[in-house]
């Protein structure tokens, strides 16, 4: 198959591109805008196959998403580009509804034009696999609830309420236009090369650096966590096996209050780090409590059960093997966080800019 992935230098993305790379033998072209979030770095393991390719693009720049599916000519688009950090959606809700819903909205127009011009055989194998998130569904109140395929929308924030938009407009485009697309919907992601905005990577460089570890409100918010390569392999399975105009919900079963995250990421550097800042006793001192996030939700959990049945899949990490690792890949790869840190990932591209 011939792939072309959007938001392919994000978190997600490329751990997605690495494995269709070295697990697969398909053909990826990554069409990325490379905002602050887009690092080429997070890809130095396949940048030099002759299977994957680079494109910097704005998503909701039709023209040219347009040449770029003419001349890659794909076989399937898994669509990841977003913005997806919801405290900034809070600050800037503006870019969100640019990306997230007239990009989506741009790049199915450019798709529709595209996957039509197809003869015949290829117009049906043809697949548009849109990534979304649970936090599409709000939040759950009851401990034992957990979402499903058809629980109903009611997002939260601008970034939850422009990614429920963005899957509105994917199915429009199948129930319309006979589209041939796919939806997931994933909980939480966690691992190597994750932006140290987020929580985690954000604890683990603080808590080595000897600063505050913020925890929102009393830190009682549960999160469903899924180790991001698992993800990975969740969207292979679903582009390649999944029913057309089926959603699928992706999870990893492991529900985690935010403070016990933050406690388990300290207990691990307690045994993993190989020192401590100067004075501190316990990476636990650390734990700073701060003010709530407007319209935080409470309680997500995924029910996955469809995925595994229909499709087979089932995460290979439990939450503690897979926090282990990424601890572990944080204080062997520094010299990344310090590079995205200090701006440096944005200023020297890899040369991979000249690839475009
Ligand atoms: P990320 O912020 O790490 O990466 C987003 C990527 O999209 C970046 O490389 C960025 O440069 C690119 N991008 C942004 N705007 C663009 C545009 N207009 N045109 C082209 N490229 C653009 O995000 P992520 O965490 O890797 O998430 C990827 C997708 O998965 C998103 O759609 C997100 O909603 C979804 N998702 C994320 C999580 C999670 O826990 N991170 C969970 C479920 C679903």
């Amino acid at each position: 198959m011939r792939i072309l992935v959007t938001g392919g230098a994000g978190f997600i993305g490329s751990a997605l591109i690495r494995h269709l790379i070295q697990d697969t033998g398909h053909s990826v072209l990554n069409l990325d805008k490379l905002t602050y979030a887009g690092n080429l770095e997070s890809l130095a393991e396949v940048h030099s196959s002759d299977r994957y390719q680079f494109i910097q693009a704005d998503i909701a720049d039709r023209e040219r998403v347009s040449e770029a599916l003419l001349e890659f000519q794909p076989d399937a688009i898994m669509h990841l580009a977003a913005e997806s950090h919801v405290d900034r959606s809070i600050d800037g809700p503006a870019e969100f509804i640019q990306t997230n819903i007239v990009g989506t909205y741009q790049l199915l127009e450019a798709t529709r034009a595209y996957w039509q011009s197809l003869p015949a055989e290829r117009r049906e194998a043809f697949r548009f696999h849109h990534i979304s998130t649970d936090e599409v569904y709000g939040d759950l109140h009851g401990v034992d609830d957990l979402f499903t395929e058809t629980t109903p929308y009611a997002p939260s924030s601008p970034y939850s309420a422009s990614k429920a938009s963005s899957d509105h407009l994917v199915r429009a485009w199948q129930r319309t236009y006979g589209l041939p697309v796919l939806i997931t919907n994933c909980s939480n992601n966690y691992g190597p090369y994750h932006f140290p905005e987020k929580l985690i990577p954000l604890v683990i460089l603080n808590a080595l650096d000897g600063k505050p570890l913020p925890v929102y409100g009393n830190g009682t918010q549960v999160r469903d966590w899924l180790f991001v390569e698992d993800h990975a392999r969740a969207l292979f399975k679903v582009v390649s096996e999944g029913q057309v105009g089926e959603t699928y919900n992706i999870g990893g079963h492991n529900e985690q209050k935010n403070i016990d995250v933050v406690r388990g990421i300290c207990a691990l550097l307690e045994e993993l780090a190989p020192q401590k800042p100067e004075g501190l006793e316990r990476f636990e001192d650390l734990i700073t409590f701060v003010k709530d996030r407007p319209g935080h939700d409470l309680r997500y959990a995924i029910d996955a059960s469809k995925i595994e049945r229909e499709l087979g899949w089932v995460p290979q990490e439990t939450f503690e093997s897979g926090l282990r690792k990424t601890v572990q890949w944080y204080l062997n790869n520094l010299e990344w966080c310090r590079r995205v840190q200090d701006g440096s990932y944005q200023r020297e591209r890899l040369g991979a800019l000249e690839n475009a």
